[in-house]
C-alpha cells in the first residue's frame, strides 16, 4: 500500500495552528512545542511526546479538541497516537538523539543521579488528580522553562500531599533536560544548619557564593524558618540575588504563607511575589489511581476489592496510603500467602480506626464551635432550635464527620442524644450550602486549624 496516501502531516500542521490560537502563549509552549508529527497511517496521526506524565496531560486537556479540528479540516475521523521518546530535545525535527548539537541535550539514560535528588520522585511517577494538577502542571512548566515564568514558585500543603515528591521532580526533570544548570535541592532546615555552621567557621563568603551561584534552587518545608531570624536573612539576600538574575527558584511549606508566623514581612513578601500552588489531599478516584500506579511500580498483584477497602478508610494523604500498602505487603511476605479481603480488613485495623486528626473528639469540635461562633457550649448541644444555634451545630457535625472516624450514630449522642438521620441531614444540608456560598469553605477550613492546636 501506498504510504503516502495516509500523510496527514498538512492537517496536522493546519491544526495546531488553529490550537495555538485559541490558546495562550504559554499554554501553547507548555504542551505543544515538545510534540512532533513521526508519521501517519490509516486514519491515525503518530506523535512523539516527552513523557508519560506529559501524554496523560495532553490526552486530558487537548485530545478532543485536537480530534476535533482534525475532522473539521480533513472531513475524516482521524485519531491521535502518541509515543514516548525520550529525546532530550523534541524540537528538533527529524533528527536521531545522536544528531542533537543543542547543548543542553542529554541522553535521559546515560545520566548518572543528581547526588542531592531521590530519582523516585519523577513527574513519570507523580499521580495527578483534581486535588493536585495545578501544582502538578505548574511544577512541570518550571523543569522546561526554570526562571523564565513561575518564578519563584511556592507549594503548599499538608503533609504527605507531595510536596517533596512535586519539589525533587522538578530538580530530576530539569537536571536531566539540561546540561550546565547548577541545581540545588536543600531542606530549610539544612540549609538553615548550613547557614550556622558557616558563621561558626567564619566561612560566610563560601556559603553565599556557593547559594547565589546557583541556576535552580529548591528549598523544601520553609515553614521550619519560622523564627530563624538569622538564616531569613541570609535566605532574603540569597533570593534577591537569584532573583535579580532570573533563576528559578521553588519553596514549599507546610502552609500557606500568610499562616506562617514569625517570618519578617520582607521575606514574606518573596515568597508571595510568585506562584502560590497548594496540594489538596486526594479524592477518591486519585486514591485509587495512586494506589495502583504503586502496586503496579512494586510489581505486585493485589484484588481490587482490598485496593478499594483502602482508598475508602484511608482519606488522609498518599503517605498514608503507602504505609498501609507496605503493611500488606509485609505481612503477606511473611506469612508466605496471598492477602484476603479478610486478612487485610484485620491487618489495616488500626490505621482505619485512627481517626483523621488523631485526639480530635467531638468535644473538642463543640467547644471550638461554640466558642467560633460566641455561643455557649451547652446551647450548642442542647435542644433549642433558634436558626442562630441550628446553624453552628450543623456545621459542628459535619465537621465531626469530616475529621474524625465516628459514625453518624455516636455523633449523634454526643449532640444530646440526637438520631444518625439528623446528623446525616445536617451534613447534607451544610455540603449544598457550600455549594452556594464561598466564605463557608474558609469558616470551616479555619475552625478545622483552630481545632488542630486544640488541647491535642
Ligand atoms: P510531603 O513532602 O508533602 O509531606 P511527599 O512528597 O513526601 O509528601 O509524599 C509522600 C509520599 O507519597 C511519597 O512517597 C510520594 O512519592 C507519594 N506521593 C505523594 N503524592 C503522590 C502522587 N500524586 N502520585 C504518586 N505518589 C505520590
Ligand atoms: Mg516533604
Amino acid at each position: 500500500m501506498d504510504s503516502q496516501k495516509w500523510d496527514y502531516e498538512i492537517f496536522w500542521i493546519e491544526t495546531i495552528k488553529r490550537i495555538q490560537s485559541e490558546i495562550t502563549e504559554q499554554e501553547y509552549t507548555m504542551w505543544f512545542k515538545n510534540m512532533l508529527y513521526t508519521g501517519s497511517e490509516e486514519s491515525v496521526i503518530m506523535l512523539s511526546v516527552p513523557s508519560s506524565f506529559y501524554k496523560d496531560q495532553i490526552i486530558q486537556r487537548y485530545l478532543n479538541r485536537i480530534e476535533d479540528t482534525l475532522l473539521e479540516l480533513s472531513g475524516q475521523n482521524i485519531r491521535v497516537e502518541f509515543n514516548i521518546t525520550k529525546r532530550a530535545d523534541n524540537k528538533k525535527e527529524n533528527k536521531k538523539p545522536e544528531e542533537i548539537k543543542n547543548p543542553h541535550a542529554v541522553d535521559v539514560q546515560k545520566k548518572p543521579k543528581h547526588r542531592q535528588l531521590n530519582n523516585e520522585y519523577t513527574f513519570e511517577r507523580f499521580v495527578v488528580g483534581d486535588s493536585n494538577s495545578f501544582a502538578a502542571n505548574a511544577a512541570y512548566s518550571i523543569s522546561r522553562n526554570p526562571g523564565k515564568g513561575y518564578n519563584p514558585c511556592l507549594i503548599y500543603g499538608g503533609v504527605g500531599l507531595g510536596k517533596t515528591h512535586l519539589i525533587q521532580a522538578i530538580g530530576n526533570s530539569a537536571y536531566q533536560e539540561f546540561n550546565n544548570l547548577k541545581i540545588s535541592y536543600i531542606t530549610a532546615e539544612t540549609f538553615a544548619n548550613e547557614f550556622i555552621f558557616s558563621i561558626q567557621k567564619k566561612s560566610g563568603h563560601l556559603f553565599k557564593n556557593k547559594y547565589r551561584s546557583i541556576d535552580i534552587l529548591l528549598i523544601d518545608d520553609i515553614h521550619f524558618l519560622q523564627g530563624k531570624e538569622g538564616t531569613q536573612e541570609e535566605l532574603f539576600h540569597t533570593f534577591n540575588a537569584l532573583y535579580d538574575s532570573n533563576k528559578q527558584m521553588v519553596f514549599t511549606s507546610d502552609r500557606p504563607v500568610s499562616e506562617l508566623r514569625s517570618l519578617s514581612d520582607r521575606l514574606r513578601s518573596r515568597f508571595e511575589r510568585g506562584l502560590n500552588v497548594d496540594l489538596q489531599p486526594p479524592d477518591y478516584e486519585t486514591r485509587m489511581a495512586i494506589l495502583n500506579r504503586k502496586i503496579e511500580e512494586k510489581r505486585i498483584t493485589i484484588s481490587s476489592d482490598i485496593i478499594e477497602l483502602i482508598c475508602r478508610n484511608i482519606k488522609t494523604n498518599v503517605r498514608d496510603l503507602e504505609k498501609a500498602l507496605t503493611k500488606l505487603i509485609a505481612y503477606s511476605e511473611l506469612v508466605n500467602k496471598n492477602i484476603t479481603l479478610e486478612t487485610a480488613q484485620r491487618q489495616l485495623q488500626d490505621f482505619f480506626a485512627q481517626p483523621n486528626h488523631k485526639n480530635i473528639t467531638i468535644d473538642n469540635i463543640q467547644k471550638v464551635v461554640a466558642e467560633y461562633f460566641n455561643l455557649s457550649y451547652n446551647d450548642l448541644k442542647g435542644k433549642k432550635r433558634t436558626k442562630a444555634i441550628a446553624f453552628p451545630r450543623q456545621i459542628a457535625m459535619y465537621i465531626a464527620r469530616e475529621i474524625t472516624e465516628y459514625s453518624t450514630t455516636e455523633i449523634g449522642l454526643e449532640f444530646g442524644g440526637r438520631d444518625h438521620t439528623t446528623v446525616m441531614h445536617a451534613c447534607q444540608r451544610i455540603e449544598d450550602r457550600l455549594k452556594s456560598d464561598a466564605t463557608l469553605e474558609p469558616t470551616i477550613q479555619h475552625i478545622i486549624r483552630a481545632l488542630k492546636g486544640y488541647g491535642v
